[in-house]
């Protein structure tokens, strides 16, 4: 621990973001760097705990509590508060494969466990992470390293978001040749077709992509593993395949006038944004907000993308529904320290709809009853209902309408962000992997073994939509899982139980 007062002596900061109304104007990043004199005098207020939770990544409640991939957050802290930038560059990557991802989109419940936030703000580790490794990156320090010797082993791996990025890392690190294949056309799964880019820049996630590539592993795009490859052709061409399909069925909203024109599901609407930002021309499935009256279903993180998406379109409205209560603005009693704080926030898209609009967009308790379309099949409004959270005859919560609060709201373009139902058939289907009770592929984990021998399954499609950070933990897991599996014994770390 490098200053035993520091927490004492010096305030959590973080770094400010571009204003709002500026940032409109670009898909730009706008998180500001710090210089590096704030950011080891951040890293000096962490106390090196006895027992530090930080880096548990333990459920709690059902929901993380701690880092998830175990980052060994007060050992770099304290080497950064040393200048010691190239060791904990080096301490950040032996637990987490790309903390440039999570050191800008993840929500860091690791801050939420940090003790001295039982008393005061606490440590600013998030943005730490990502000073380390943006730092690791400008040095010159980040180069690709293949594997000094091959087992000549090969495994497939079905899907390049986090998960599958992460298995195909460690496996190459382990000597195995490994193919990834994507149906999209580029590399990424949602940190390239999800998340979008002011949240984290696509060159961010290429430069990724490409070390990967310079230490031997092989990706195929444009291929659908059960459509344009059949996937027991993977079976018979590769010594084992890891799943890593991601949970994309979204949830849908059937009411009435669900099939007017104008109504989309949110991945339509942020995917075919960002292709056509990479690509430099709107792309044929391009949805544009502008001039448009919007209104998002979903208080989510999608739910965000979108209304950041349709401000910097220039939409003339924007309205997002939440069906759950506001949150409190500080701990509820039944929601006490390390547990993920469940407080009210304004994430980047709503400070944006505020800056122009006037005020947070979301409105609480409050659902969809019907969309009403024009003469020409396009949607023109919502008609929206406030609701109760009650408990029925067999004691189940549930929404109730409250009469007489219905309201129409003008609405020409609906984005849906309900979440997401779980995995696509076609691959699951085809290879008969058992499914659990949600429809995930049916894994533990810690082993990640389908009922398929030599099929292994990890991140989203295995755990259901979750973050990123926990795909990256699965992603890490399945190659030990499958290392351990091809050669009898493993030298890469584990996922935890
Ligand atoms: C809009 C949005 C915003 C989000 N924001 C955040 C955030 O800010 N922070 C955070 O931590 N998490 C966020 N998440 C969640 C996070 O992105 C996911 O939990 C994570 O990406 C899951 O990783 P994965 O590798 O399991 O799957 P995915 O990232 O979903 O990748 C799966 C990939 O598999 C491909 N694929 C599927 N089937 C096949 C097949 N048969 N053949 C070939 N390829 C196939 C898909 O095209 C996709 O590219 C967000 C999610 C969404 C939808
Ligand atoms: S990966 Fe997430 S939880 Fe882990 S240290 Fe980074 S921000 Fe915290």
């Amino acid at each position: 621990m490098g200053k035993p007062t520091g927490f004492k002596e010096i305030k959590r900061e973080i770094p400010v973001d571009a204003a709002p109304k500026e940032r409109l104007k670009h898909w730009d990043e706008f998180h500001q760097p710090m210089t590096t004199d704030k950011l080891q005098a951040q890293g000096a207020r962490c106390m090196d705990c006895g027992i530090p939770f930080c880096h548990t990544g333990n459920l709690v409640a059902g929901m993380a509590s701690g880092c998830p991939v175990s980052n060994l957050i007060p050992e770099w802290n304290d080497l950064v508060y040393r200048g010691l930038w190239r060791e904990a560059l080096e301490r950040l990557h032996k637990t987490n494969n790309f903390p440039e991802f999570t050191g800008r989109v993840c929500p860091a419940p690791c801050e939420g466990s940090c003790v001295l936030g039982i008393s005061e703000p606490p440590v600013t580790i998030k943005n730490i992470e990502a000073s380390i490794i943006d730092k690791g990156f400008e040095e010159g320090w980040v180069v690709a390293e293949p594997p000094a010797k091959r087992t000549n082993k090969k495994v497939a791996i079905v899907g390049s978001g986090p998960a599958g990025l992460a298995a195909a890392a460690q496996l190459n690190r382990a000597g195995h040749w490994v193919t990834v294949f994507e149906r999209a056309d580029r590399i990424g799964g949602l940190l390239m077709y999800g998340i979008p880019n002011p949240k984290l820049d696509k060159k961010i996630v290429q430069r990724r992509v490409d070390l990967l590539a310079g230490e031997g592993v092989k990706f195929v795009t444009n291929t659908e593993v059960g459509k344009d490859y059949p996937a027991k052709k993977l079976m018979q061409e590769f010594d084992s395949v890891v799943l890593c399909g991601g949970a994309t069925k979204p949830r849908d909203l059937s009411i009435e006038g669900r099939n007017l024109k104008g109504i989309h599901f949110a991945m339509e609407f942020l995917h075919h944004n960002t292709k056509s930002l990479l690509d430099g021309k709107s792309s044929s499935h391009y949805i544009s907000a502008k001039g448009k009256n919007v209104v998002v279903i979903g208080g989510g993180d999608t739910g965000t993308d979108c209304v950041g998406t349709s401000m910097r379109h220039g939409c003339k409205s924007l309205i997002q529904l939440e069906i759950m209560g506001k949150p409190p603005l500080g701990r509820a009693a039944d929601n006490p320290w390390p547990q993920w704080p469940k407080v009210y926030k304004m994430d980047y898209g709503q400070e944006e709809a505020a800056a122009v609009f006037g005020d947070d967009p979301r409105k609480y308790l409050v659902t969809a009853k019907k969309f009403e379309g024009d003469e020409n099949g396009n949607v023109k409004a919502v008609h929206v209902v406030n609701v109760q959270w009650q408990k029925d005859e067999n004691g189940r919560f549930g929404p109730k309408e409250v009469p007489g609060t219905e309201k129409v709201l003008p609405a020409e373009l609906v984005l849906l962000a309900m979440g997401f139902l779980g995995p696509e058939d076609t691959v699951l289907a085809e290879l008969n992997v058992e499914r659990d009770e949600r429809s995930n592929a049916k894994a533990v984990h810690g082993k990640f073994a389908t009922n398929i021998k030599g099929v292994f399954s990890a991140g989203d499609m295995r755990r259901g939509q979750s973050l990123i950070v926990w795909a990256i933990n699965e992603g890490r897991g399945a190659a030990r899982a499958v290392d351990e599996y091809l050669m009898g014994y493993s030298d890469l770390p584990s996922s935890g139980s």
